[in-house]
């Protein structure tokens, strides 16, 4: 049986490289990104107010004490959008709004806080605190310089990433195309969800668990009906979801018994099956192929053993099909609240939840049919065979939300 690492390791060195498209930012939430970019501008672009107040020149004010007022002549005003006119000669200032541009002259701002207006003198500030050179200024370039690198290829457009993107005027990135997903689910026992049940028939969970993972791995989610435990219908179904997708993903009939259904039908595509069967918990039984660019990803049908041998080879295989450069999942260090146990002899992916102090416990039953542990989880910590944690061990939690 395959070690994971080995298995993983398989599986990436199948995938295609990144083709590339150039889309609408707008588009870009979670896409990768396949070429550097340069910020082709300063941030800020011109030097600008940080506050609503006044541009003074700080050495007329630096005596300034709400007992000690400076008095300055009011020589204009600008708010944000407008361009800076005139200058700040000595002992004059301009009313400035937050964003506006620091006119010529000016070194500092005075916050509005710090000044108030003289109803008999109208063209008059009354300045009540000190400023230094600098004050309330956000200077041209102070956050990003022009030609400045702000992300590479492999980096995911996170919001804020976005957001410096329109902050810098660029409209169109550059980035991976996301591979398709099929999701198939085989089961004679599966319905969906909201149709009445025959006795022994249960509602189908996993297509749309995996759509789930599916597309917070970036990757476009199909979900096709599902297949009858039938050598034709499983063949029918297989080849219809490997016309439109690039990756397929089955589950159920994968264990011993069922898996020539699975197998047959996509060797008989021209399909190679590279392994099945690797030595975790969940998802001991797991089929992985190649047909031509196209590859399949055979899910045992439990759904705590599809969801995790998802988690665990088929969303880095996505991540890597975009050319992300982090595959892992996020790594969260915890410290056990209670024993965690691994009676089993095989390696155990365990649902735990971590919570916002690091505490980290088990979520319930264990077994691999089990969701509702699933459900209130957060991670996952992997256990070797046979092993007991006592509390207070700290722990890695690999997450998924
Ligand atoms: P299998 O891998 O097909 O032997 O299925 C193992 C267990 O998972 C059985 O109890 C199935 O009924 C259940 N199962 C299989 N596929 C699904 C599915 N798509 N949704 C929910 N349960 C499933
Ligand atoms: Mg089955």
């Amino acid at each position: 049986m395959l070690e994971l690492d080995e298995a993983l390791a398989q599986v990436l060195a199948a995938v295609p490289a990144p083709a590339h498209e150039t889309i609408s930012l707008d588009d870009a939430a979670g896409r990768v990104l396949a070429e550097p970019v340069q910020a082709p501008t300063d941030l800020p672009r011109f030097d600008n107010s940080a506050m609503d107040g006044y541009a003074v020149r700080a050495a007329d004010v630096a005596s300034a004490r709400p007992d000690a007022p400076v008095r300055l002549h009011l020589a204009g005003t600008t708010a944000a959008g407008g361009a800076a006119t005139g200058a700040v000669a000595a002992r004059t200032c301009v009313r400035l709004f937050t964003g506006a541009p620091l006119p010529h002259g000016a070194d500092a701002v005075v916050m509005q806080e710090d000044t108030r207006l003289d109803p008999a003198m109208a063209d008059e500030v009354v300045i009540l605190a000190p400023a230094s050179p600098g004050d309330y200024i956000r200077p041209c370039g102070g956050d990003v310089k022009r030609g400045a690198r702000l992300a590479g290829p492999g980096e995911a457009l996170t919001p804020g990433l976005i957001g410096l993107l329109a902050a810098v005027g660029l409209s169109r990135v550059c980035v991976a195309r996301q591979p398709s997903v099929g999701l198939l689910a085989t089961g004679s026992e599966l319905r969906e969800p909201g149709q009445p049940l025959a006795p022994g028939q249960i509602y189908e969970s996993n297509r749309l668990a995996l759509k789930a993972l599916t597309q917070r791995a970036g990757a476009l989610a199909q979900l096709f009906p599902i297949v009858a435990d039938d050598p034709a219908a499983t063949r029918e179904a297989m080849a219809a979801a490997f016309e439109q997708s690039d990756v397929v993903v089955t589950s159920g009939g994968v264990s011993v018994g069922e898996l020539d259904y699975v197998k047959a039908a996509f060797e008989r595509m021209g399909g190679e099956v590279q392994f099945w069967k690797v030595a975790i918990k969940p998802g001991r039984p797991f089929v992985f192929g190649r047909c031509r660019e196209r590859l399949l990803f055979g899910l045992p049908g439990n759904p705590v053993s599809a969801f995790v041998t998802f988690l665990l080879l088929v969303r880095p295989a996505l991540l890597r099909w975009q050319g992300a450069r982090c595959l892992d999942l996020p790594a969260h260090p915890g410290v056990l609240a209670e024993p965690l146990v691994n009676d089993g002899e095989r390696r155990h992916f365990m649902r735990v939840i971590v919570d916002a102090a690091g505490k980290v416990r088990s979520t319930g039953l264990q077994a691999s049919h089990a969701l509702g542990s699933l459900a209130a989880a957060n991670g996952l910590v992997d256990m070797p065979g046979h092993a007991t944690l006592a509390a207070g061990t700290a722990v890695t939690v690999l997450r998924w939300d």
